[in-house]
């Protein structure tokens, strides 16, 4: 990384000295801190609180042992991670990630990003994430409780409704929040909001299930219409993952043809069949491939690399970090594509973004695009403090406004800041001016 204040390249440097091997998160450092030159030529205050040497230390990270008994018997261990990243603004605030990739680095990428997108909701939420490299696929509804209910007895040590609110992410919907609020309220005798994402009977706020797939497609919406006087309505898209982001994504990307998960992606060309995906991907807990089994006209190829070679107008990545690289950039533009709008957290690599912001191609960055889902989660948090459930409609209508305040906020900073319609940049100077503001007022801890 090259920077071409002398004070940024000093931080990177040590964040990377101090964070060997973690690339995910010098990644997601590396990132920011670029976007955040024209921020420190205009605010020597800023560097003189020491904000930016603060902000990439995260406050608290906790790792534990998760053991638990599969269902022959045999004693298991996995490894848990909780990072409380930021509280400047709110208690931490960030999903729970289950999956065999989950390591310090990923988390710790995952955290930092979180602070700036809870940032841009406008809600107080401060920046956290945790998870395990537990991989819930395979594994008896039995296993996945026992697993929940050891990592949640350690967990509910350093959690809380007003200290850290964790919610769902990769590998962790519905089913893992039901058991592991349950072993909270066992171990704590309350029935408090200490996580997000539950569900309706206990707690859980009508539209979190869509929230960042809606999210993601009320943002794109606003980015297509302010920036090119575009609109949804008629464009293919693509779309990379089956899991939660994708499939509510697709609820509203009508003209999606394609789809994908960890092996593999199949095209319809007849639009893909949401309540066919939703059966195999949510009730069956199957692979994507059966999808060709079911509907005529399909087809499946094997890997996931090769969804970004579909011609589309709006490619939604909503898998994992780093899937769309370089060269899938170069397909998608060769292809035609109009805009990039991030589902998953990352799932660009820096030379992808490059190349499509080269090519004109509006480009919508996670931390923004994405950010409906902890928007609703902060929504369920308020009902919860209030004891009351808002309407469908009440809560889709403010993650409307939420998204459409988020891509404003975005767009006016990267004008201000002198990079007009580079998102990315317009993000993450808005996420970090609030953070900065309220850690400036709260005084360095001696
Ligand atoms: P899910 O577990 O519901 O779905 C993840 C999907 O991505 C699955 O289809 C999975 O395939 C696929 N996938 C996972 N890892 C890989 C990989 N290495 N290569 C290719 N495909 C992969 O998770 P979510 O939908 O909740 O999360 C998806 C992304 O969105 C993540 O980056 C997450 O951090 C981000 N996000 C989620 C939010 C939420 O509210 N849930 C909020 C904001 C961001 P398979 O089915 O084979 O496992």
């Amino acid at each position: 990384m090259t920077f071409k204040s002398e004070y940024l390249a000093r931080v990177y440097d040590d964040v990377c000295k101090r964070n060997p091997n973690e690339k995910e998160f010098l990644q997601a450092v590396g990132e920011v801190l670029e976007s955040l030159e024209p921020v420190v030529e205009r605010r020597p205050d800023i560097v003189e609180a020491g904000i930016i040497d603060r902000i990439v230390e995260p406050e608290r990270q906790i790792i534990f042992r998760v053991p638990w008994v599969d269902d022959s018997g045999k004693v298991r261990v996995n490894r848990g991670f909780r990072i409380q990243f930021n509280s400047a603004i709110g208690p931490y605030k960030g999903g729970l990630r289950l999956h065999p990739s989950v390591n310090a680095s990923v988390i710790k990428f995952l955290g930092f990003e979180q602070i700036f997108k809870n940032s841009l909701t406008g809600l107080p939420m401060g920046g956290g994430k945790g998870g395990s490299d537990f991989d819930p696929k395979g594994k008896s509804d039995a296993e996945v409780m026992r697993f929940c209910q050891s990592f949640m007895t350690e967990l509910s040590k350093h959690i809380g409704a007003d200290t850290d609110v964790p919610a769902g992410d990769i590998g962790v919907g519905a089913r893992e929040i039901g058991f592991m609020y349950g072993q909270y309220k066992r171990l704590r005798n309350e029935f408090t909001g200490v996580l997000t994402g539950k569900g309706l009977s206990y707690g859980g706020s009508l539209a979190r299930t869509e929230a960042t797939g809606f999210g993601l497609c009320y943002f794109t919406q606003e980015m297509l219409k302010c920036m090119k006087g575009e609109f949804f309505e008629g464009k293919t898209v693509v779309i990379s993952g089956s899991g939660n982001v994708a499939i509510y994504a697709c609820k509203k990307a009508t003209e999606l043809v394609a789809m994908s998960n960890f092996n593999g992606y199949i095209v319809d060309p007849d639009g893909i069949k949401l309540d066919v995906v939703k059966q195999i991907k949510e009730v069956e807990r199957g692979r994507i491939k059966e999808y060709v089994e079911r509907v005529d006209g399909a087809t499946y190829t094997e890997g996931c690399h090769g969804i970004w070679t579909v011609k589309c107008d709006i490619a939604l990545p909503c898998a994992t970090q780093n899937e769309l690289d370089g060269e899938s950039a170069d397909a998608l533009i060769a292809n035609g594509v109009i805009a990039v709008a991030e589902g998953a957290n990352m799932p660009s690599t820096p030379e992808a973004i490059a190349k499509l912001q080269a090519a004109g191609v509006m480009f919508g960055p996670a931390k923004a695009a994405n950010a409906g889902g902890v928007a609703v989660s902060g929504l369920e948090m308020s009902q919860n403090s209030e004891r009351l459930s808002w309407t469908f409609e009440e809560v889709d209508g403010k993650l409307h406004d939420i998204m459409v305040n988020i891509f404003h906020n975005a767009y006016n900073a990267s004008k201000e800041y002198d990079h007009e319609g580079n998102l990315v940049v317009g993000a993450n100077i808005a996420g970090f001016l609030k953070v900065a503001d309220a850690m400036m007022w709260q005084g360095v801890a001696y």
